[in-house]
């Protein structure tokens, strides 16, 4: 029985950063203490779904999860322990904002079995740090690390971006290579994206702001990957290098098309053949859980905090392997695609392999479908005429 992904969302953040289009609430951290209970009793709606199903990993990602007292993380983690079957073994994430954290903070997350820890550091420029609209500092962000090493954290990720506008590659350089002395075992680097709606893209329609340029995030990105090579991390997805070993276990559910519930608001979840997601914002999210809890106990119906399902026919399964697993820098391993679907990758997409083979953007061998290089840079494209149509349909 393969181990399934777990993912809890917490949606509140102390301040909501310009760029951002997360599904996260500034100023409700009154709302943490109820919320964690709503977890819990959304957790125990899917019990039976998951059944004995043993958990492989679990990550809370947000918004700011680390705003949670180590008591409330508590609750949850033994909640989920007891709803579940977490493995003795499972990966258990945490995102964290450097400005959320302490010693005493990461000690107790240590003593609840929490083993990675994921800090958003985005820059060690203070300036860029503000442009951003983060609330950390570049001294907040060393203080964080220095502070999962002293709590005994031995699985820390850190988190960049990386082609602002107007940064020149010497400051992403400086920003890296400090990143590089501190000896992370992980690291998620990502090219800034203005998504529609947010206060960057009105920044950057009114003039205010530059936009980022993407051959200068190509000429980071491609200075990045050499760079890295020549550290001993293993770039293993597009955008994220580990030390051996090392790579994250629940994005690798992700990316190999695997099985995960999540939980939360505006959580997303691939369970039995289906994707679903959870509805968006906490309160009502909250009100659909007591319903759906209501519902269960009366016969009315269940899971009425869904609030979008797509059941996964084979040609949506393939695509989402294929955009999913070219991701990853060891690309798509042919043959467990042709036990897992019975035809080779040839037989669906030959017409594209070729034509992107012929770009330089794929490389095929006999085992493997991989990115090349170049392909990595220009990887949209390909996924773009990956996708199928897909038809929504209510839960
Ligand atoms: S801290 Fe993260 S989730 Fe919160 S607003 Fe900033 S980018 Fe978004």
């Amino acid at each position: 029985m393969s181990g399934i992904g777990l993912y809890l969302h917490i949606p509140f953040c102390t301040a909501k950063c310009g760029y951002c289009d997360f599904n996260s609430y500034a100023n409700h951290e009154h709302l943490i203490p109820s919320y964690a209970e709503t977890l819990l009793k959304e957790a125990q709606l899917w019990r039976q779904t998951v059944g004995t199903r043993p958990v492989a990993t679990v990550f809370f990602g947000g918004g700011t999860p680390s705003l949670n007292p180590v008591a409330e993380m508590r609750t949850i983690i033994d909640g989920v322990r007891s709803t579940f079957v977490v493995s003795p073994d499972a990966e258990i994430s945490l995102e964290a904002n450097p400005g959320s954290l302490s010693v005493d903070y990461l000690r107790g997350l240590r003593e609840i079995g929490f083993n990675r820890i994921s800090i958003g550091v985005q820059s060690f420029d203070d300036e860029e740090l503000v442009a951003l609209d983060r609330i950390h500092t570049a001294a907040d962000a060393r203080a964080a690390f220095a502070s999962a090493r002293e709590a005994r954290f031995d699985n820390v990720n850190l988190d960049f971006i990386y082609g602002l506008p107007e940064q020149p590659l010497a400051a992403w350089r400086r920003t890296l290579e400090e990143a590089l002395a501190l000896a992370p075992e992980h690291l998620s680097l990502y090219a800034l994206t203005v998504e529609e709606g947010t206060p960057l893209a009105r920044d950057i329609a009114r003039g205010r702001v530059a936009s980022p340029d993407p051959d200068v995030q190509a000429e980071h990105y491609e200075w990045t990957q050499d760079r890295l090579a020549a550290a001993g991390y293993e770039h293993y997805e597009i955008s994220n290098w580990a030390r051996p070993g090392r790579r994250c276990a629940h994005n690798l559910i992700y990316w190999r098309n695997g099985e995960y519930l999540g939980l939360g608001a505006g959580a997303h979840s691939h369970l039995h053949g289906v994707r679903f997601s959870t509805v968006l914002l906490p309160n009502r999210y909250a009100e659909l859980v007591d319903a759906s809890a209501a519902g269960i106990a009366d016969g009315s119906g269940p899971m009425r905090q869904v609030a979008g399902a797509e059941q996964i026919t084979p040609e949506l399964a393939i695509a989402d392997e294929l955009i999913l697993g070219l991701r990853l820098v060891e690309g798509i391993d042919r043959g467990a695609f042709r036990r897992r679907y019975g035809r080779d990758v040839r037989d669906v997409y030959g017409a594209i392999v070729d034509e992107f083979v012929g770009y330089g953007l794929l490389e095929e061998t006999a085992s493997h479908l991989r990115l090349t290089r170049r392909g990595r840079l220009l990887s949209n494209e390909l996924f773009q005429r990956l996708l199928p149509e897909r038809e929504p349909v209510s839960a």
